[in-house]
C-alpha cells in the first residue's frame, strides 16, 4: 500500500487536503512562476510579500475578521501562547480565569500561574474530563477568561462559547477546531491556534486578536513575545516561518473553495455523526465523551478491554488506517477527523469496527 492510500487519523500533524500537498510540492521548486522555491525566497522580497498578503487576506475572508482585529503569524506552536498571554495581560496582583477541561487547558492554566492569580472558573477534572462543565464561576475582576474550544485528547468540544458578560475578554485556544465551523470573531479578545490540525504544518501558530485588547499588554516585553510588535511589523520582526505561512495561505484558500465555514461545519458534523451513531449502536465499542460535549474533530472511544483495542489497532493499521491510538495519557482509541479528513475515511473506519465486532 502506498502512503497516499493510507487514511491518516493522526491528531496532529494531521491530514492535509490533497490540492494543498500538490501546491506545496510545486512551490518548493518554483513559487508562483518566479523560478525560485518558497523555501529559498527572501522574506523581504515581493514574492513572499504576496504570499503573506494572501495568507492574511484569506484568514480575514474565511472568518470575516473585522478590521479592528490583528491577524498574526507566530513562529512556534500554541504552547508559546500559554506563557505569552499571561505575561502580557496578567499582572502579579490581578486575576485571570481558566476553564479546566483537559490536558491542554490545564497546561495553559499552569503556565499562567507564575504571573498572577489563576482562578479555575470551571473544571471537569473530577469526571476525567468527559464533558464540558455547565456553569462557570468567574472572579469578580478578571483580566480575561481562557478556554480551550476543543479538547484534543479527551474528545470534548464546547458546543457554544462560554456565556459571560460582554465586557469579559475571552481568550480561546482553538488549536484543534479552528475554522471547522462558523465563528463570530467579534465575541473574542483573542483566538490562537497551532497550525498542525486545521491550518498547515506544526511550528507556526495563527493569532486573531482585537487590537484594543493587545494594547492593554504590559510594557517592556521582549519583541518576539509582544503581540503588538507582530501587528506593527506584519509578523516580520525577524525571519518568519515562510513555508508555514505559505501553507496557511493554501489551506485557507482551500477552505474558501470548499464554500467556507458554513459548508465545512455541516460536512464536519455529518462526518462525526456517522461515527457517533455507530458507536451508540455498537455492543462492543462506546464513545468516551458525554453526548452533550462530543467533539466533531476528535472522536474518542473504547472497546471492552485493552487487549481488544490493541487487536483492532493492529488490524486497522495493517489495513492502512493509521493514527487511531488514543493519547498516551488516556489510552483507548481516537479518530481525529479534521477539516481535510475525507468522509469516506470515516465510513471505512465504521465498516472496519463493525466487521471486527461481528467476527468476535
Ligand atoms: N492546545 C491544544 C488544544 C492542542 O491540541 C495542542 C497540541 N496537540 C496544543 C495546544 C499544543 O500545541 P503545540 O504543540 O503546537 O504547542
Amino acid at each position: 500500500m502506498t502512503t497516499a492510500a493510507k487514511l491518516n487519523f493522526s491528531s496532529g500533524p494531521a491530514t492535509l487536503p490533497k490540492q494543498v500537498r500538490q501546491a506545496a510540492a510545486a512551490a518548493i521548486s518554483d513559487l508562483d512562476g518566479s523560478g525560485i522555491g518558497i523555501l529559498e525566497h527572501s522574506h523581504r522580497g515581493p514574492e513572499f510579500a504576496a504570499v503573506l498578503a494572501r495568507a492574511e487576506a484569506n484568514v480575514r475572508a474565511v472568518a470575516s475578521v473585522p478590521d479592528n482585529y490583528a491577524v498574526l503569524f507566530v513562529t512556534g506552536g500554541a504552547t508559546s501562547h500559554f506563557t505569552w498571554i499571561p505575561r502580557s495581560f496578567l499582572g502579579a496582583d490581578q486575576n485571570a480565569d481558566y476553564c479546566d477541561t483537559g490536558v491542554w487547558a490545564k497546561k495553559a492554566a499552569q503556565a499562567a500561574a507564575p504571573f498572577g492569580n489563576v482562578h479555575i472558573a470551571c473544571s471537569s477534572a473530577s469526571e476525567h474530563y468527559v464533558r464540558i462543565p455547565d456553569t462557570l464561576v468567574l472572579s469578580t475582576t478578571t483580566q480575561y477568561l481562557h478556554f480551550t474550544s476543543n479538547n484534543t485528547v479527551y474528545g470534548t468540544q464546547w458546543q457554544r462559547m462560554p456565556s459571560v458578560a460582554r465586557e469579559v475578554a475571552v481568550v480561546c485556544d482553538a488549536s484543534s477546531d479552528i475554522f471547522s465551523q462558523p465563528i463570530d470573531v467579534n465575541r473574542y479578545a483573542m483566538i490562537y491556534a497551532g497550525a498542525q490540525k486545521n491550518l498547515g504544518p506544526s511550528g507556526i501558530s495563527l493569532v486573531i486578536a482585537r487590537r484594543e485588547f493587545l494594547a492593554t499588554a504590559r510594557a517592556g516585553l521582549p519583541p518576539l513575545e509582544d503581540y503588538q510588535v507582530y501587528d506593527r511589523e506584519r509578523s516580520m520582526h525577524n525571519t518568519p516561518n515562510t513555508f508555514g505561512i505559505f501553507m496557511i495561505a493554501e489551506v485557507t484558500n482551500w477552505i474558501l473553495q470548499q464554500g467556507g465555514l458554513e459548508a465545512l461545519g455541516s460536512r464536519n458534523r455529518a462526518k462525526a455523526t456517522v461515527l457517533y451513531d455507530f458507536l451508540d449502536s455498537s455492543q462492543m465499542w462506546r464513545g468516551v465523551a458525554d453526548p452533550g460535549s462530543r467533539s466533531f474533530m476528535n472522536v474518542t472511544f473504547r472497546g471492552p478491554d485493552a487487549a481488544t483495542e490493541d487487536a483492532f489497532l493492529a488490524q486497522a493499521q495493517a489495513g492502512g488506517l493509521e493514527g487511531l491510538r488514543g493519547h498516551r495519557s488516556v489510552g483507548g482509541l481516537r479518530a481525529s477527523i479534521y477539516n481535510a479528513f475525507p468522509a469516506h475515511g470515516v465510513e471505512r473506519l465504521v465498516s472496519e469496527l463493525a466487521a471486527f465486532e461481528k467476527r468476535r
